[in-house]
């Protein structure tokens, strides 16, 4: 079996593609502006990425097509922003321009068919018979399945990879693969299990094909090669058992799930969570609100695995970056399995807080466990009536005594969840344990060391953003060097001379003690250079608060991507 994608523009010259698809010049460099070359070298790259997906994301599809049809095909469309404008309002009654929409040919749920084939889902090819299949077709029919259209918006293209950091590369292809799942019948916006699948599908397949986060643009040799490669074949054979698929093959009796990690600021969340994934993944501090983003730490047990997410702790939203804060912990909520409900020892009866969020959990009836931490500094008796207390607000599962710090009670704690977890898959491979990126983490454990050394107002009107992130490996594969860039975002002038402090000493100590924690983490040699900008009120500016990775509108209805 065959695949191929079948490249479309609607732009009637060269010119207009290049201005209103927002082609990078060096791609035209590389071809010595001849679009068509470029063009060729696109579509040899997108065909390896639909097979790629189709490999590892539609197994089952593929085998059950294997008699059927002789080649797959989907269509791509490079699309001005006015266009996608127009099928957005058109089909989705939305009026403004998405990165990639997708309309699948057939009804497909998550990679495999959902009926029977038809002769009618077929078609036969007559003058676009695949080179590779040109001799046979002097005989015999040739029948092709058409999976659908995605539309692809060069604008956003160019816009989302310089907000993300990233090249034009990374980002076409990933809103590709993107558009290219929900063709499959992937659909994010279900719900958490289904957005896990998707996302975890996406890093699969691109970094399968070596289109990582940190990769620069194509060298012009490797993109000529591509339109070489096209011109010679214009499709690819599939492998139709994949041994990259997802390990799907677990005992049915096996529990999986998702559980959110809840509380008010300073309870030790973040604590508990570094302490189960045996990683530093989530920051802590001794600071409120210091966790800004849902944090996904993965645990893999003998016959379970446990997706937890550290919520941002329940706070009074003063401004944007507040509002999303508190929108991320109660969609966590809303998704989880499972809720720990995690509490202070030292308070002896349930705050607004604790019953705001055990309101939330009545709402939703929710199951819920009772973390009672930080039990290593009281005396035992003592959680007695917090307790008994807590019994009277809701019907938690359990009560469970932790000490976070002391990793003490958290073995009973794992059990627990295990048995109260329902059946179901394996959502990530095993040696993935968190959807954080290296890249992400690493600007998080800068932002940990402003709350570390700064005080008062300083540290919460600050966000940390890694510009660049260049590995070297030595020639058994191992990677000896990671060269980071990054600045520190802060809201005032005078911010930014604490921040640098006499002579750049103290940014000096920020970033020596930074570098320590990311060569722990990346297990290599570390180059870290940092810089401070100022940017005022960033807080308060969707447009800012985008580029630095919290996204208000994604947290609020999750768009395409
Ligand atoms: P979060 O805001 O809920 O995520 O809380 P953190 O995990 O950042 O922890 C807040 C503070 O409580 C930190 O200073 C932790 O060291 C401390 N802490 C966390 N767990 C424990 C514990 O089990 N015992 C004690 N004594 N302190 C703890
Ligand atoms: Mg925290």
């Amino acid at each position: 079996m065959l695949v191929r994608v079948k490249l479309f523009h609607e732009f009637d010259s060269d010119a207009e593609f290049i201005d209103k698809f927002a082609v990078p010049e060096a791609y035209l460099a590389a071809f010595n502006g001849q679009v068509d070359l470029l063009l060729d070298a696109w579509q040899a790259a997108l065909t390896r990425l639909l097979k790629t997906t189709l490999e590892l994301a539609a197994s089952n599809l593929l085998t059950s097509l294997e008699n059927e049809v002789d080649v797959i095909e989907l269509n791509v469309n490079l699309g001005a922003a006015s266009t996608i404008q127009t099928l957005n309002k058109e089909f989705r009654h939305k009026d403004y321009v998405t990165d990639v929409l997708s309309f699948p040919q057939l009804d497909l749920h998550e990679g495999k068919a959902t009926r029977e084939w038809q002769e009618s889902d077929f078609a036969e090819c007559f003058d676009d018979v695949p080179m590779a299949l040109s001799d046979v077709a002097d005989d015999e029919e040739i029948f092709c399945l058409n999976l659908g259209d995605i539309y692809l918006c060069g604008d956003k293209v160019a816009e989302q990879a310089e907000n993300y950091g990233h090249s034009y590369w990374r980002e076409f292809n990933f809103l590709c693969c993107h558009g290219f799942l929900h063709v499959l019948g992937y659909d994010h916006e279900e719900g958490q299990r289904e957005e896990s699948l998707q996302f975890a599908l996406q890093d699969q397949i691109l970094s399968a094909l070596q289109i990582e986060r940190t990769l620069t643009e194509p060298k012009a040799s490797e993109l000529v090669a591509l339109a070489k490669e096209f011109s010679e074949q214009d499709c690819l054979t599939l492998q139709t058992e994949s041994e990259a698929k997802i390990d799907e093959t677990v005992p049915d009796n096996f529990k999986s799930g998702f559980v959110a990690i809840v509380g008010r600021p300073n309870v030790g969340k973040s604590t508990l969570l570094n302490q189960i994934s045996g990683a530093y993944l989530a920051i802590t501090s001794q600071k409120a609100q210091t966790t800004r983003d849902n944090i996904r730490t993965i645990y893999n047990g003998n016959n379970s695995q446990i997706i937890f997410t550290d919520t941002p702790g329940a706070h009074k939203a003063d401004d944007k970056l507040g509002t999303y804060m508190n929108q991320s912990g109660i969609a966590a909520i809303k998704d989880a399995d499972l809720v720990l409900l995690v509490v202070d020892a030292h308070f002896k009866t349930a705050g607004l807080v604790e019953k705001k969020l055990i309101e939330r959990l009545e709402e939703l009836k929710k199951p819920a466990i009772l973390v009672i931490n930080k039990s290593d500094s009281i005396v035992k008796q003592e959680l007695l009536p917090l307790m008994a207390n807590y019994n009277e607000l809701y019907p938690f599962i359990a009560i469970i005594p932790i000490s976070a710090l002391d990793n003490e009670g958290i073995k009973d704690l794992l059990n627990e969840i295990e048995q109260n977890l329902p059946n179901g898959p394996r959502y990530y491979p095993l040696d993935y344990f968190t959807d954080q990126t290296e890249r992400s983490i690493c600007a998080e454990l800068i932002r940990e060391q402003v709350l570390k050394y700064y005080h008062q107002e300083l540290p919460y009107g600050v966000a940390t953003e890694i510009e660049k992130f260049a590995e070297e490996y030595d020639e058994d594969g191992q990677r000896v060097l990671a060269k980071i860039q990054a600045s520190i975002i802060t809201e005032r002038e005078g911010h930014k001379k604490m921040l640098i402090g006499k002579g750049g000493l103290a940014l000096k100590r920020l970033a020596s003690s930074a570098r320590i924690k990311m060569e722990d983490l990346l297990d290599c040699k570390v180059y870290l250079e940092i810089r401070v900008k100022v940017r005022e009120n960033w807080r308060d500016k969707e447009m800012f608060l985008n580029n630095f990775g919290y996204n208000l509108k994604q947290a609020q209805n999750r768009p395409l991507r």
